[in-house]
């Protein structure tokens, strides 16, 4: 009787074994830094204004980073693209990326499938904001983002929950963050982090291939 081959170490069977981590850099970068204007002024209009260039300098600092992160295993990977956030984007979206990004980063480590990766993320932010849906925050993209991906959505409609949600967020008052000062008036407005969050969505979707009519 002939002996099988030895076996390949058991790999997630959910996620592929290597994600384009290099593409989601420069997407996730580029969404940033071609609309740093509009989200800062977004949150001019019920923040502080600080928003794009928040961000933008959190993934200026993810790019410069791109070479190193490309050489780790993806969930250490999220979980280095996480600290950078933490350290340069500041703010309250700092800290919430951040999370974010080390929640999934953990998740992936454990084998947990794409829904399961985001649901992570999602409860990273929940705890460490205090937040949760409604509170017109990031957290009110992230979350019907998720919803959908558990549903086995397909990436045109993760693509129009996100910009849907993110849209929804403008009729929100904000109990969370620097825009709940304003009570009522922050009714109007789309938020800057479910703006941000938004474009995230779109850049992640567009680097794994599925943006159409867009090489990824
Ligand atoms: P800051 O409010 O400190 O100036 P930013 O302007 O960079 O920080 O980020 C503001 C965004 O952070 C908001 O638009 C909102 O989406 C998000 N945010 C603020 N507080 C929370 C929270 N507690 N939970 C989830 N998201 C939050
Ligand atoms: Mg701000």
């Amino acid at each position: 009787m002939t002996l099988p081959p030895t076996l390949p170490p058991t790999l997630p069977p959910t996620l592929p074994p290597t994600l384009p981590l290099g593409i989601l850099i420069e997407r996730a970068h580029a969404a940033i830094a071609g609309h740093a204007e509009g989200l800062t002024k977004l949150d001019q209009a019920i923040g502080d204004g600080d928003h794009g260039s928040n961000m933008k300098r959190g993934f200026d600092a993810i790019l410069a980073e791109k070479a190193t992160l490309e050489a780790l295993p993806p969930s250490d990977a999220l979980h280095k693209a996480g600290t950078i956030l933490v350290m340069k984007v500041g703010g309250a979206a700092g800290p919430l990326y951040g999370s974010l990004l080390m929640g999934m980063g953990a998740a992936l480590k454990e084998g947990a499938d794409a829904a399961g990766v985001l649901d992570a993320g999602i409860a990273k932010v929940k705890a460490r904001g205090k937040a949760d849906a409604g509170a017109k925050t990031m957290l009110d993209v992230l979350i019907p983002v998720g919803e959908a991906l558990k549903a086995g959505a397909d990436p045109a409609k993760l693509r129009a929950t996100a910009e849907r949600a993110r849209d929804a967020t403008r009729d929100m008052v904000a109990t969370r963050g620097r825009a709940s000062f304003l009570g009522k008036r922050s009714k109007g407005h789309v938020d800057p982090g479910a703006a941000s969050s938004c474009l995230l969505t779109l850049a992640v979707l567009d680097a794994l291939g599925d943006a159409p009519g867009e090489p990824a």
